[in-house]
């Protein structure tokens, strides 16, 4: 048997550290075995998903060196890799287990839905809503068949009993039916949910081994039934734990960045990054602290994962990125910074900004130094203003990083047209509002246009300089929070 590994990430985002950390142990695994590491793109949430999330993916696991054998851009014997274009190929796998008795279309609404629940909670059954609650009576489901009614096609599922799941690193595991849910296999607009196109690719794709993180536990159940209802093997499961923040809540971006692009862009070594990944959970035989991916791989053992939550603390990457800085040459190092951001390519975009606003060549570095920088040196007196107190701009900050947040492309005429959207809800002039914003990006108002900055620093360090201003103004809390997102919906629904 060729081992075959897959990571396959949703294009609905920042690349996320968490992928990166997926991809390396699927890599680490099948090139350990001689096998084969493939990326597919699970896209068939064509509302979230964009071309452009799929290409920083793509972009910041080679910048790790994360690379795959098979993928929607090297090609290979099992394409497409990307499930938008084998959309045509999920419904006649849904319909045959319709045949087989193992699936069933649903013409329930979203409101009856919601009453079925309700009606389960009042009855105080702690279960998730089966074939049994679902199926309508043989004449309205004729009667909705022949008025062409919306439908999805659900799974049939046990009522109640246990499911024994094999997990590589937890031995079997129980899990209760009763909690697992008919499961749309196929969505009233035709495409597949991520369970019947994941179970439909990993077999025609030929993976052996299904190495994803822990929150798809609970979804195995599904899975093995899915595999019984078409006769196919499954492949071996393994659920890697969940990264954490240091308060052992999961990684979210709220406490630390989880983009991979903030670590690049704040300067971290791609190098220093997979190592530190390598070290979630998992450990050299020697315990060696610093390692690359190629020692890695030749001491893989996926059994010496341990399930202790693993926490991503960038205190501790950036001391490990110091040793791998360290253990350069002066050439190496020169040529990292050269690769990182000390290049034409970076100077080009600063200099159209700069050039008019100096008298002689010695004033560039200071006033282009936030380009290269990682968090602005502020504190609350950097805010002071004649009119407004930080009361009002950690509220400005706040529903700035928010609509940034949602944007997917970042341009300077985008961001300029959100700041003022919300500074005309807030009745507050252009020139007011983003007096706090560049202070947060550039520690100082007196720079260059701030929407052009917050362009050529790019989003994940502009809005990382965003959430750290808001913290340096006592940040918001959790009581505050909740005010704030209520406001904000109302005055987001006004742009
Ligand atoms: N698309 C899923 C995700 O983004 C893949 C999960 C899996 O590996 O099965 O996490």
């Amino acid at each position: 048997m060729t081992v075959r590994t897959r990571v396959a990430p949703s294009p609905t985002g920042d690349p996320h550290v968490g992928t990166a950390y997926i991809a390396l142990f699927n890599r680490c695994f099948a090139h350990q075995h001689g096998g084969q590491f493939i990326l597919r793109i699970e896209d068939t949430d064509q509302t979230r998903s964009t071309n452009e999330s799929e290409q920083m993916i793509l972009d910041s696991l080679k910048w790790l060196g994360l690379t795959w054998d098979e993928g929607p851009d090297v090609g290979g014997p099992h394409g497409p890799y990307r499930q938008s274009e084998r959309k045509h190929m999920y419904r006649e796998y849904a319909e045959a287990l319709i045949e087989k008795g193992h699936a069933f279309k649903c013409y329930r609404t979203s409101e009856e839905l919601d009453v079925l629940r309700t009606e389960l909670k009042e009855k105080g059954e702690n279960r998730a809503l089966k074939p049994q609650d679902l199926e309508l009576p043989a004449d309205e489901q004729a009667r909705r068949e022949s008025e062409n009614a919306p439908y999805v096609i659900r799974m049939r599922v046990p009522f109640d009993g246990r499911c024994e799941i094999d997990d590589m690193l937890r031995g079997t595991v129980e899990l209760d039916w009763a909690l697992v849910d008919a499961q749309i296999l196929l969505k009233s607009d035709g495409m597949p949910t991520y369970h019947l196109a994941n179970i439909v690719d990993d077999h025609l794709m030929e993976i052996t081994h299904v190495i994803r993180g822990e929150e798809w536990l609970n979804s195995a159940p599904k899975h093995k039934l899915l595999y019984e209802y078409f006769g196919w093997d499954m492949p071996a499961l393994c659920h890697m734990p969940l990264l954490r923040n240091p308060d052992k809540s999961k990684l979210s971006k709220r406490k630390n960045p989880t983009s991979i692009l903030f670590y690049q862009r704040m300067g971290y070594m791609a190098e220093a990054l997979v190592n530190y990944l390598g070290r979630m959970g998992w450990s050299m035989p020697d315990e060696s602290e610093k390692f690359t991916l190629e020692q890695m791989q030749a001491a893989f053992d996926i059994q010496r994962v341990s399930l202790g939550g693993p926490v991503f603390d960038v205190e501790k990457l950036s001391w490990l990125n110091g040793q791998w800085l360290r253990d350069q040459t002066d050439e190496q190092f020169l040529d990292s910074l050269l690769n990182w951001a000390y290049n034409r390519d970076y100077a080009m975009k600063i200099i159209p900004h700069l050039r008019q606003r100096v008298e002689t060549l010695s004033e560039v570095a200071d006033k282009a130094a936030f380009c290269f920088n990682g968090m602005p040196a502020i504190t609350p007196a950097s805010f002071e203003h004649k009119q407004y107190g930080t009361d009002d701009m950690v509220v400005w900050l706040q529903y700035l990083l928010w609509t940034y947040e949602a944007r997917s492309d970042w341009n300077r005429d985008g961001l300029f047209v959100d700041a003022k959207a919300i500074a005309d809800a807030l009745e507050v002039k252009i020139k007011d509002f983003l007096l706090p914003v560049f202070i947060a990006i550039a520690g100082t108002s007196a720079s260059f246009s701030v929407v052009d900055a917050m362009e050529i620093i790019g989003s994940d360090v502009s809005r990382a300089r965003i959430r750290h201003a808001i913290e340096v103004l006592g940040g918001v809390s959790k009581k505050q929070m909740k005010k704030l997102e209520k406001a904000y919906r109302d005055i987001a629904a006004s742009f």
